[in-house]
């Protein structure tokens, strides 16, 4: 038995991973959940777990939670609330494994206090690394914590290494390439020029996936490719030039190693989260994730092309961020947070996502940074500096 807390409970990711749980109730059980705004829905989750815990991060919402529970007739958890909260539940002695799902930068210091605290984190919240690759990947090195991939590309990739992979050592393996695969979004085909036009309801329905609002409209600009692509830098070892970036409009294929032999592994199966959580919740053995099996006789075909850096700035800006190292990808991550948000507000336009991220990079010098305070420095700085961008924007 194993037994779990689920950060960022109510979003898609942490609905997948209470779908597979329910699956599987003899092999876990669930310590907390947490959630930001949406009390109702996180209460009743944490009511048909049977959760011990209920975090709420927003700490406005916490006494219309209590209010909540106290109309409900079986609602046996606590409600704690607050920063702290979240890394107390994430790191307590009674965890064996915490699902690190909370969207963007808040995701950071829970994931962390996980990594800590030796957990085996199951790792669907790709910000934390963008940020903090280098202190994270050494954290989880002194804790001995495990981290499984949980976003669909670094888990295909993952599943694609061979198991004695020595981190960071491609030639030991006969590794030659990592081939990071996205199926372009919901714009792929879309004409350049109308671009200015994209509304939030276009950008908000992703062609394969059903996943939050941020990560969609990531997808769709590829900054999603691009955090991506900062990820699997650190949860693997490789450079830059380690990996290629390849569309793949099916998301059938989910990334992909080739060998030094020419032989290309990937993995493959329907586009549903659950089958990565399943794989990650049951490692190294398998469990039944509740996806539907890939029938070869409907799949129609398998596409590929190479990405156009003038469709997706986004991906450009990352990719170079990734090459200037912890400072960019930080400031990128933040920028494009700020960006992303301003897009759904209807405050700026989807073609300047990018101008405000790149901006907002042009402005600050580059500097060093190292310590996790400089990192949450770097991050507050970006934003700022996003915020005046977009000011002067409207
Ligand atoms: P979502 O928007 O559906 O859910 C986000 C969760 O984070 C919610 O539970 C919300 O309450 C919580 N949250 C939001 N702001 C918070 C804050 N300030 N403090 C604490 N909690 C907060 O997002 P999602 O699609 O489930 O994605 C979650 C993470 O997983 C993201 O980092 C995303 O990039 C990554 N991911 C998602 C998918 C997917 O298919 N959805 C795939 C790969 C990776
Ligand atoms: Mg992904």
């Amino acid at each position: 038995m194993q037994t779990i807390t689920i950060l960022g409970a109510t979003g898609s990711i942490g609905v997948s991973t209470l779908d597979v749980i329910q699956r599987h109730p003899d092999k876990y059980r669930v310590f907390a959940l947490t959630g930001h705004t949406q009390i109702e829905k996180l209460l009743n989750q944490a009511q048909s777990c049977a959760a011990r815990y209920v975090v709420i991060s927003d700490e406005s919402a916490y006494q219309k939670a209590v209010e909540y529970a106290a109309t409900l007739s079986e609602f046996h958890s606590e409600i704690l609330c607050g920063s702290q909260a979240l890394e107390d539940v994430a790191s307590a002695s009674e965890v064996d494994a915490v699902m690190a799902a909370i969207v963007g930068a808040a995701g950071l210091m829970p994931t962390l206090a996980a990594v800590r605290a030796g957990k085996k984190v199951l790792l669907a919240n790709k910000e934390a690394l963008v940020m903090s690759g280098a202190l994270f990947i050494e954290a989880a090195k002194q804790s001995n914590a495990t981290i499984l991939p949980i976003d669909s590309e670094h888990n295909a990739i993952f599943q694609c290494l061979p198991h004695n992979y020595e981190y960071g050592n491609f030639a030991a393996s006969g590794i030659h390439s990592i081939l990071l695969t996205g199926s372009g979004g919901a714009f792929r085909t879309r004409e350049l020029s109308t671009f200015a036009d994209i509304t939030v309801d276009e950008a908000c329905s992703h062609p394969n996936w059903d996943m939050g609002r941020k990560i969609t409209v990531d997808s769709a600009t590829m900054m999603n490719k691009g955090l991506e692509f900062i990820e699997a830098c650190w949860l693997f070892g490789a450079k830059p030039n380690d990996i290629s970036v390849v569309i793949h409009p099916q998301s059938t294929i989910h990334s992909m190693v080739q060998y030094i032999d020419g032989s290309v592994i990937a993995q493959l199966g329907n586009p549903d989260m659950r089958t990565p959580i399943a794989h990650g919740m049951a490692f190294p053995t398998r469990i039944e994730a509740g996806v539907d099996y890939l029938d070869f006789a409907t799949v129609a075909s398998f596409d590929f092309d190479t990405p156009c850096f003038e469709r997706y700035p986004c991906l450009k800006l990352a990719i170079d961020a990734c090459a200037d190292g912890q400072c960019a990808t930080t400031r990128l991550n933040a920028a494009n947070e700020v960006a992303v948000e301003a897009f759904l507000k209807k405050r700026i336009k989807f073609t300047q996502i990018s101008q405000v991220n790149e901006e907002t990079l042009n402005l600050l010098e580059p500097i060093r940074v190292s310590s996790l305070q400089q990192i949450l420095e770097q991050d507050r700085r970006a934003r700022e500096v996003a915020h005046e961008v977009i000011r002067g924007l409207s």
